[in-house]
Order: C-alpha cells, then sequence, then structure tokens
C-alpha cells in the first residue's frame, strides 16, 4: 500500500472526512486492522484564506508547494490536496515534486461520464465557479457542459463557505438557500451537480437535489484510497 500526502487544513472541517473516508476504504478492501498510511500537512488556513482574498496565488502557490515538498520527504508517494480552490495552484505543486497530484476534478468527471451526464452544475467558492482552471478542466478534459449560479447565487454559496461552514456551523436556513440554488441549475438543464467545495456535504445531501450530487470530498477520498491500494 502506498502513502497518501494530504495536504489539509483547508479548512480542517473538511479535511476530516477525508481521513475517515480513505481509512473506510481500505478498511472495506482489506479488512481486519488494515488503515491507510497517510502523512498529514495541515496548513493555518488564516493564512492561505488571507492570499486567495488578495488574489495573491503566487504567494499561495509556494505555500502549497512547500507543503507537498514536505509530504514528499515524510514518505507521501502522491499528494491529496484536500481542497477544490487550491487546485489553482495545482501546477505548482506538480512541478516542486516528483510524485503525482491526484486532482480532485478528475474522479469527479469520472463519476458524472460514468452516469452519462452531459451538463453539470457546479458549487464552489467564487474562486472555483468564476475562473478557468476548475471549469477548464471539466470541459477541455473530460467534455462536461459545465453550469455555474448566478452572481447573487454566487455569492450566497460563496459567503456560507467561508463564514458558516470552515468554521463548523451548519444552519438550515443555508442548507435552503443551496436548495434553491440547485433547484434554479436544475431547471437551466444541469443534470448534476458537483459539491465543488469540500464543505458543502457537511450541509447538503442527496434528499436536497432531484438530480444527483457528486460530493468532490467523498469521490477523492475514494480515488486516494484506490489509488493507494493498487500497488498492494
Ligand atoms: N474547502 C473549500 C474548497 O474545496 C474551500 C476552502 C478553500 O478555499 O480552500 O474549495
Amino acid at each position: 500500500m502506498k502513502t497518501i500526502g494530504l495536504i489539509g487544513g483547508m479548512s480542517w472541517e473538511s479535511t476530516m472526512p477525508y481521513y475517515r473516508q480513505i481509512n473506510e476504504v481500505v478498511k472495506s478492501t482489506l479488512g481486519g486492522l488494515n488503515s491507510a498510511r497517510i502523512v498529514l500537512y495541515s496548513v493555518n488556513f488564516h493564512d492561505i484564506e488571507r492570499l486567495q482574498r488578495v488574489g495573491a496565488w503566487d504567494e499561495a502557490g509556494e505555500a502549497m508547494a512547500a507543503a507537498a515538498t514536505a509530504l514528499r520527504a515524510a514518505g507521501a508517494e502522491c499528494v491529496v490536496l484536500c481542497t477544490n480552490t487550491m487546485h489553482r495552484v495545482s501546477e505548482d505543486i506538480e512541478r516542486a515534486v516528483d510524485i503525482p497530484l491526484l486532482h480532485i476534478a478528475d474522479p469527479t468527471a469520472e463519476a458524472a461520464k460514468k452516469l452519462g451526464i452531459k451538463t453539470i452544475g457546479l458549487l464552489g467558492t467564487a474562486f472555483t465557479m468564476e475562473q478557468a482552471f476548475y471549469r477548464e478542466r471539466l470541459e477541455s478534459l473530460h467534455g462536461l457542459n459545465v453550469l455555474v449560479p448566478d452572481a447573487l447565487d454566487r455569492e450566497q454559496v460563496h459567503r456560507i463557505i467561508y463564514d458558516e461552514l470552515c468554521k463548523g456551523h451548519v444552519l438550515p436556513e443555508s442548507r435552503e438557500i443551496y436548495r434553491a440554488v440547485m433547484r434554479r441549475l436544475v431547471e437551466q438543464g444541469a443534470e448534476a451537480i458537483i459539491l465543488g467545495c469540500t464543505e458543502i456535504s457537511l450541509l447538503v445531501s442527496g434528499d436536497d437535489a432531484t438530480v444527483p450530487l457528486l460530493d468532490t470530498t467523498h469521490l477523492h477520498a475514494t480515488a486516494a484510497a484506490h489509488y493507494a491500494l493498487a500497488s498492494t
């Protein structure tokens, strides 16, 4: 079994499910007392969030590259960046280490394709919904047609992530807002919706929409576990 390197803490509320879900796959595959080999580099999100907010992506990329380098030195054989947003700087990580970065959008797109989905809604931070790095990978590499909410809905989705979910606050009124946003995406033609922020599955689940919800945390963690086990 390979050793998985997690870059976490963005936020720590969503890093915990990664640890649990990776171990659950290893347990159900190997049984007994088997558990995943994991090295975790957990950042202070206070610092990273500031870099995001001011658009200091070069500096953010350096921080992620340094984390990946430390994981490599600690024995990690792949890198799993436990946030969609920070894949904005995935190339900085790939340049820094000679072990693979398991990109969060890939298992997500594969799950969509397996369901026969062509048009998919995307929820996430404003960075993920509005900048090219995430949508382009889904569209150019995987051939999906991506829909994002309108400006007002994007603002609410983003605010709830940073002001509530990243702080561990899961509020019923925010769940209602997400339900309404997802309903509008379905009305526009979304056949499924990507929960493209690793905290969103703390707030909504399958019952909250009429189309399949693709939880990036779960899909990414599962893909990481399968990658580690493939060499067993
Ligand atoms: N965890 C979130 C994501 O998946 C948002 C926090 C961050 O900006 O890293 O995008």
